[in-house]
């Protein structure tokens, strides 16, 4: 069993504070959904958990299974199991989805181990067979001239491979159209479950009729203003983020 315990973190970019004291665990088995208004400091949340060099940790702390994950660089971060969902991912021009696999399973292994190259394709077969995923699509180049859809199925594919304790997701559902959303919640359904924590980071209620979230967390202004269960969700699509900042506006008055 897993855990990433965030407590009270605070992540400046540049001179300015944008995650105020933000405070939230995510066991394994467990879908946290984190919802706020655009500019509320959810991808700054996101980027600071995997580590990118913009942001300043300026307080809190980042554990993963006891272990403070801060000093740690992106790609340590990502070897120790935490994996990050991009909103608009890369190109990588003439590497092929399978080799790309590899190295990154390859990079996992300890210095001077060699990947066993029979083993990782009978792995690679059963994830697409297990994600429905044609067997040509790893000939091809990551990201290069992919549909919307492809670029999920893509992600997806590298989640299971990389097998991480912890995925972070944000806003994975921008700018999808109705089938790549359904690609991306078949594939986190199907990949859900003891061995993994989520935090789907998402502005609209959509995509969570289908990941039905276990906890909703409603970020504004740089911190977890309301938790509840899927059922917040639906109060916020109702209601809107307006009557969150009120609530939020009269608790800080
Ligand atoms: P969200 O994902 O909730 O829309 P972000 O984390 O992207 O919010 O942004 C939160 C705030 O941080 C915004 O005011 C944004 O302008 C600012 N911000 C984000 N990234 C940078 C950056 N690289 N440099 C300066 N300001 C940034
Ligand atoms: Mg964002």
């Amino acid at each position: 069993m897993s855990s990433l315990v965030i407590q009270d973190l605070h992540v400046a970019i540049g001179e300015k504070e944008i995650v105020k004291g933000l405070s939230l665990t995510i066991g394994s088995g467990e879908v946290h959904a984190v919802m706020g208004p655009n500019g509320t400091g959810k991808s700054t949340l996101a980027k600071a958990i995997a580590g990118h060099p913009d942001c300043t940790i300026t307080k809190g702390d980042v554990i993963l299974d006891g272990v403070s994950i801060l000093e740690q660089e992106a790609d340590e971060r990502a070897r120790a199991g935490i994996f990050l969902a991009f909103q608009y991912p890369s190109e990588i021009p003439g590497v092929s989805i399978a080799n790309f696999l590899r190295a990154a399973r390859q990079a996992r292994l300890a210095e001077g181990e060699e990947l066993d190259a029979t083993a990782y394709y009978k792995r690679l077969y059963a994830r697409m067979d297990l994600l429905k995923i044609d067997r040509k699509f790893t000939s091809r180049a990551v990201n290069e001239g992919f549909s919307g859809g492809e670029k999920k199925r893509c992600e997806i594919l590298q989640m299971a491979m990389l097998e991480p304790r912890i995925a972070v997701m944000d806003e994975t559902d921008s700018g999808l159209d109705i089938d790549a959303l359904r690609i991306v919640a078949d594939g986190v359904n199907t990949l859900r479950g003891p061995n993994l924590g989520v935090l789907l980071i998402t502005h609209y209620q959509r995509l969570l009729e289908y990941i039905v979230p276990d906890f909703v967390h409603v970020m504004y202004d740089g911190r977890i203003v309301k938790s509840g269960g899927k059922d917040l969700a639906l109060e916020l699509e109702a209601k809107g983020y307006d009557w969150v900042k009120k609530d939020f506006a009269t608790a800080t008055a």
